[in-house]
This record gives C-alpha cells, sequence and structure tokens, in this order.
C-alpha cells in the first residue's frame, strides 16, 4: 500500500473471489458459474457486435432494457443494466449506504459488509437462528437500507414472497434490497412487488441461470424513483458501465427462452442428485434453492474436507467464518462433474472412517 492511499481505506478487507488455481485441471464447483456455456442466440449475437466496438455503447441500454421489461412485467423505466449485480449492489451502498446503516444478516454474501465498510455505512448485523434461517420480524423498523439475499448464500435457503413483503411492509422508511442472484433455481421472484413497494430494490444477475459470468451483467428492478437514485450514481461515476458486446449477448440470453429452462432444469436436478447422495454419505445438507449445495459431515471440519476435495481434483468453497466453519459450499456442475465430486466425497468419508 503506497503513502498516498486515503487513511479510511488502509484498513479495509476487500472482497477474496474464489480461487481459479492453474496448476492442474480441476472440476471447478467453487464460484457458482454455470457449468454449461452461454446460449447459441446469445454467442451468435455476440460475435455480431464485434464490428461495432469502436462506438461507445447507448449509456442507456435501451435495447436490453426493453427486452427485460417486457420479460419481467414492469416498464423499461423501471429497470437499470450493471456491470455484474455486485455493480447495482454497490451503487445502492454508495446512493444510500454511505455515512448511513447497512443492516444484513451475519451469514449471508459476503460483499454486503465488504462495501458497508468501503462505503463508510455503519453495520447493523442480524443473526441468522442456528439452523440458519432468517426470521424476518428482526428487520421490522431496520434503521438502515437492509440487504437480503434470496434465497441467501451460501445457505441457499428461500424466503417467500409473503415473508419478503412483511420486510418491505415493516421498512415504509428503509429502502429493501433483495438480490435475486439465484432466483431462478427455484423460488419466487419478488419483482412484482416493485408496483407495490416504493421501497424495494430487486437485483438480478446473468452470471449463474443466464451462463454469462465472464460477460459481467446484472440488472436493478425498481420504483422509478429508485432507478433514478441508482441511475444518479451511475452517470457520476461510470456511464458506460456496461459494455455494448456485454447487451448483445444479454439479448440473446433473455430472447433463449428454451435453453435458459433446460439449463435451469438441469441444474436443478443435478442439485436434488447431489442433495440426496451426499445425504446417504452421511452429510448434513441445507435445502438449498440455488445452484450449490451447503454441507457438513459430522467429524471433517469445512477446511479439512475443502483441503481433502481439492488433493482429489475438486475444487469447493470454504468459509473461515465462526458458525459455518465446519461446512463447505459446492456449486451444482454439470453430470460429469457431480459425479466426480461424490466419487471424491465417498472415498474421503471411506478414509475417515
Ligand atoms: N449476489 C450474490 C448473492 C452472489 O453470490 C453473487 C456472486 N458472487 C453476486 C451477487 C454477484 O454476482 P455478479 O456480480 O457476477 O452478478
Amino acid at each position: 500500500m503506497s503513502k498516498f492511499l486515503k487513511a479510511e481505506y488502509k484498513e479495509l478487507s476487500p472482497y477474496v473471489p474464489g480461487e481459479q488455481p492453474k496448476d492442474r485441471a480441476y472440476v471447478k464447483l467453487n464460484t457458482n458459474e454455470s457449468p454449461f456455456p452461454p446460449s447459441p442466440f446469445a454467442l451468435k449475437l455476440l460475435r455480431e457486435s464485434a464490428e461495432g466496438n469502436n462506438l461507445y455503447p447507448d449509456p442507456e441500454y435501451t435495447a436490453i432494457r426493453n427486452v427485460a421489461a417486457e420479460k419481467l412485467g414492469v416498464g423499461k423505466e423501471n429497470v437499470l443494466f450493471t456491470n455484474g449485480s455486485d455493480e447495482a449492489l454497490s451503487f445502492a451502498y454508495a446512493a444510500y449506504c454511505a455515512g448511513k446503516t447497512a443492516v444484513f444478516a451475519d451469514i449471508t454474501y459476503g460483499f454486503y459488509e465488504v462495501f458497508a465498510d468501503f462505503y463508510g455505512a455503519k453495520k447493523k448485523i442480524i443473526p441468522l437462528k442456528k439452523d440458519f434461517t432468517l426470521c424476518v420480524n428482526d428487520y421490522k423498523n431496520a434503521g438502515g437500507t437492509v440487504f437480503i439475499a434470496n434465497p441467501n448464500a451460501p445457505t441457499g435457503l428461500l424466503l417467500t414472497t409473503e415473508e419478503i413483503e412483511t420486510v418491505l411492509k415493516g421498512n415504509p422508511d428503509n429502502v429493501v434490497v433483495v438480490d435475486e442472484a439465484y432466483i431462478d433455481f427455484g423460488g419466487q421472484s419478488a419483482v412484482p412487488l416493485i408496483k407495490k413497494y416504493d421501497n424495494l430494490i430487486v437485483v438480478r444477475t446473468f452470471s449463474k441461470s443466464r451462463s454469462l459470468a465472464g460477460i459481467r451483467l446484472g440488472m436493478a428492478i425498481a420504483d422509478e424513483k429508485l432507478i433514478k437514485d441508482l441511475k444518479l450514481v451511475k452517470y457520476s461515476t461510470n456511464p458506460y458501465n456496461v459494455s455494448g458486446a456485454g447487451v448483445y449477448a444479454g439479448i440473446g440470453a433473455l430472447l433463449d427462452e428454451e435453453y435458459f429452462l433446460f439449463t435451469c432444469a438441469k441444474i436443478i436436478a443435478n442439485r436434488e442428485k447431489m442433495k440426496k447422495e451426499l445425504a446417504r454419505q452421511g452429510f448434513s445438507v441445507t435445502d438449498s434453492a440455488a445452484n450449490f449445495v451447503f454441507a457438513k459431515r459430522d467429524g471433517i471440519s469445512g477446511e479439512k474436507l475443502y483441503l481433502a476435495l481439492k488433493e482429489k481434483g475438486v475444487l469447493v468453497r470454504y468459509f473461515n467464518k465462526r458458525g459455518i466453519e465446519d461446512y463447505v459450499r459446492i456449486t451444482v456442475g454439470n453430470d460429469e462433474e457431480v459425479n466426480a465430486l461424490l466419487t471424491a466425497t465417498g472415498e474421503i468419508v471411506k478414509e475417515k472412517l
């Protein structure tokens, strides 16, 4: 760190992305990407977009906003496109939390705490129950902007729309951000609620169910006034926040409904197979509604399990954090990857017994 860095930044602990080791070929189940390539139609549009790259993209991203708005059943004034959903979250922190309070669960997406620290927000951290469920009544008059991942990460547990509505009703004076990165794998989206609640921002990503993590595309969906707040941040920091190529790929992914439904269904089926087989091998597995499972086995710490799997060529994510140190988070892969994982866990269980 240089002596020039702003004093407030010196103590920051930035987000640590999942490892991408190059020492050997791994079955990579550690960053919750889709195991499937982008849709063929997304790739076709992506290729066709190449020639237009001498020009800046339309900073309003009108073409993709129209497509997304129609799909979501909202107006195009209710949609803002961002560079991955992390940027949508970042805009919300900048708009509502800097110098104020951010409210989130003790076990949730790690970036919420990183953003809070970066933007100088106070943190109100609300513990989940022992079984990792979130009690929505704990969020009544939360005293700051609420961030809820639904399904939650890394537990995969889902809240119902009624529960989300309880949080919205209990916070008429606070913005509530519902991060739906994994909603397409089994949950009911809160997007229709934006018509009823002017304090709701739904954040979505193209990195998971739309197979476009490398493209970096996300969106915020909300009442027009909230979208204008986020746009203020965008136009004050990075007006062309999404690449032209990203827009084309995103349009292709949105329009290729058949591919989207097929890949989601496959991931859901593989997730259920992983849950069942891991349980059969003696693991405790949460009832994840996401594209990952969260599992532990008595007698093996999360770190040991992570290391043993790495040794066998399977990468998973382990969190050195109180309350979840016994667990690993395993992304749902394709058939081959799931079989490799289950073979490896089976061997580890036998070796330890
Ligand atoms: N929210 C949650 C809950 C996530 O797990 C992730 C993925 N790390 C993101 C948001 C950000 O995803 P992206 O920036 O790729 O859209």
